[in-house]
């Protein structure tokens, strides 16, 4: 997953998804070093008047965006401020700026599967990958890490209990395979996010205002309601299975509502080796930025004295079906997580525009699943197939929910 790049030069980075949480966290991080590392492109969806300031202040080569009268919007205010970045757009331009010669880096902090084909053009490229866009490696997970090996890309990941897990592996576990280096299993810790002791009976009620209000992270509106229903858990069950080359049974999920300790690993000796720090995203972006060196990340040391207690607990299905949904489609395989994800991101979005209660999200997701075929997703095609149909289904099912 991971090999040593050169780091005596400039890098030059791309971000895809550089107005979201991620790609403003990375942002702050490159700032803090303007001798190691260059901004070669930012991409965003919407967010003109951020990407703007983010232009003035980065000067990229490149500003990307999806659509071309928002592209155009963009170049004549960047025109009229005297900045050269050129702005392109549309899907084979994101592709274009995460793939181009020039860039070394390519932070890949776009949310959903929207993101998938432009990581995918960075791997195939042979890029450095931060990989913060789990969505991506859940849908096409065979795919993308035979894509990693086959064009010697460098895995990175930025999800904060991945890179916490790939902290506490060995160095040699990438050529080995976890199993032959001593490791009993792999302990994914997750908060539980803001629902962990609501009454089970005031569930359907929650407001997207309430879910997207997690206690420890500030995130995406997507990512903190994967959170409050544990979706978000569920998907990184099935990205530490992609990435670490190992299956559910070998991952145990604790509740850990303090957020501190990001993941662990268990050694056969009884060693259990943990990553910990403040919740910030900043650390983990620094690491792999900066990796196999580090450097300062703006991040509040970790001050144990405030730390009350650091708590464990049994995460509860009753509570997060969707963690289960999750488990099981991994435990299928094939297009399964796939057809998952595409439905939880309709669900979401669904919830958010208050379409759908909170409860329906995996009432939505466990439906479109039973109704949407089983294949073995061996082309990136049947993926992108499972993806739309799957969509289609989710999208029929919420509607008869509202009739
Ligand atoms: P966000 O919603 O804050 O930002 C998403 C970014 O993607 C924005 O720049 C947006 O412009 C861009 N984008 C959205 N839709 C797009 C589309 N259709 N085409 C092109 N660009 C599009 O999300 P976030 O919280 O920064 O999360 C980004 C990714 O990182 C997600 O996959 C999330 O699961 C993962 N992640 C986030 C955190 C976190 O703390 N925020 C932690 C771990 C993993
Ligand atoms: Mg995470």
């Amino acid at each position: 997953m991971s090999q040593s790049l050169p780091h005596n030069s400039l890098q030059h980075i791309t971000i895809l998804g550089a107005t979201g949480s991620i790609g403003t966290s990375t942002l702050d991080v490159l700032a803090r070093h303007p001798d190691k590392y260059q901004v070669f492109a930012l991409t965003a969806n919407r967010n003109i008047e951020l990407l703007i300031e983010q232009c003035q202040q980065f000067k990229p080569q490149y500003a990307v965006l999806p659509e071309q009268a928002l592209a155009q919007e963009l170049q004549q205010s960047l025109a009229a401020k005297g900045i050269d970045t050129q702005v392109l757009w549309g899907q084979d331009q994101l592709e274009f700026v995460a793939s181009h010669q020039q860039v070394d880096t390519v932070m890949a902090a776009i949310v959903g599967a929207a993101g998938l084909l432009p990581t995918l053009a960075a791997v195939k490229a042979g890029k450095k990958v931060l990989l913060a866009n789990k969505e991506a490696l859940v849908m096409s997970g065979a795919i993308f890490m035979q894509a990693v090996k086959e064009h010697g890309a460098t895995l990175l990941p930025i999800d904060s209990e991945h890179n916490a897990i790939f902290q506490c592996l060995p160095e040699h576990f990438v050529e080995q395979g976890i199993q032959s280096c001593g490791i009993k299993n792999i302990v994914l810790t997750g908060s539980g996010g803001p629902f962990l002791t609501k009454p089970l009976d005031e569930f359907s009620a929650i407001t997207p205002e309430q879910a997207c209000a997690h206690p420890n992270w500030d995130m995406g509106r997507k990512i903190s309601v994967d959170s409050a229903t544990m979706m978000n858990k569920g998907l990184e069950l099935i990205e530490a299975c992609w990435l670490f080359d190992v299956m559910p049974s070998d991952i145990d999920v604790v509740l850990h509502p303090q957020s501190i300790i990001h993941s662990m690993v268990r050694y056969q000796d009884g060693s259990v080796l943990a990553q910990m720090g403040n919740p910030d995203m900043r650390t983990p972006i620094a690491h792999a930025l900066a990796f196999p060196e580090r450097i300062e990340a703006g991040v509040d040391a970790l001050d144990f004295m405030a730390i009350s207690q650091l708590t464990f607990d049994k995460p509860c299905y009753e509570r997060y079906p969707c963690l289960k949904l999750a488990a099981q489609a991994m435990q299928q395989g094939g297009n399964a997580p796939a057809r998952l994800n595409a439905a939880n991101e309709i669900a979401v979005q669904a919830f958010l525009d208050e379409q759908i209660r909170f409860t329906d999200i995996a009432l939505v997701i466990q439906q479109t699943l039973s109704q949407t075929a089983y294949d073995k997703a061996e082309t990136l095609a049947s993926v992108l197939e499972a993806d739309r149909q799957a969509r289609q289904v989710a999208e029929t099912i919420i509607q008869e929910l509202n009739s």
